[in-house]
């Protein structure tokens, strides 16, 4: 009987470490979509949006210019200098013979509401929190982030596009971080997403680069 019992708990003490080991703990600790701050300076460059810092309803970011009609789907519209930026790496990646072009934008609060709302009625609460952002909680809402899709003219699948690798190692030479890595979920609270990225501006990028940081990380270590 004894023996039984040490052989379970020795069962539980692996499969506990093994969660840790896997990052879910945290992920399981509900840490995430609770004590949230209401955003104080919404226009910063480096503005940490996640869910645990929300933007207000009524935030317009400044600046919105519409992204060039032949580098994205229909009208979007990022702020004035990530649209720079990102006209210049898009302009770069086709002369090397890359095709990229945005699939999603500056999202308003309301956009973002009903895509939440959408997964929550047709995909339940817990696959919308997976996959998508409460409103207000979107990094699309501050201008600054967008979706891109290669070749393969799939944005779920950028990953196997050649893009992928292209934008991977040069995007923060524009200023720009892939914004939700792998290995990171339990920090940033998203799912890894190969074609989300976010503009910071050249410093702040070349540092998350090559410290290998989420957003978050870098917040907490350098402001
Ligand atoms: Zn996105």
């Amino acid at each position: 009987m004894e023996l039984k019992i040490t052989k379970w708990i020795i069962i539980l003490l692996i499969f506990i470490i093994l969660l840790f080991y896997l990052k879910l703990i945290p992920f399981f600790s509900h840490k995430f979509y609770r004590n949230i701050k209401e955003i104080k300076n919404p226009n910063d460059i480096k503005v940490l949006v996640n869910k645990n810092n929300r933007l207000k309803p009524d935030y317009i970011p400044p600046n919105l210019v519409k992204l060039k009609v032949s580098y994205s789907q229909e009208d979007k519209y990022l702020r004035k200098e990530a649209v720079l930026a990102l006209e210049e790496l898009i302009k770069d990646s086709r002369k090397l013979g890359f095709h990229l072009v945005v699939v999603s934008a500056y999202r308003s609060y309301e956009y973002q509401k009903n895509l939440y709302q959408h997964y929550v009625k047709t995909k339940g609460i817990e696959y919308a929190d997976h996959c998508s952002a409460r409103p207000g909680h979107s990094e699309h809402q501050t201008g600054l982030s967008f979706d891109i899709m290669g070749s393969n003219k799939d944005y779920n699948l950028f990953e196997k596009s050649k893009e992928f690798e292209w934008m991977s190692a040069n995007a923060y030479k524009y200023g720009f971080i892939l914004r939700y890595p792998k290995g990171k979920e339990h920090i940033t609270g998203f799912k890894y997403e190969p074609w989300h990225y976010r503009y910071v501006g050249k410093t702040t990028a070349e540092k998350i680069f090559f410290k290998n940081l989420s957003l978050e990380e870098y917040r907490k270590k350098y402001s």
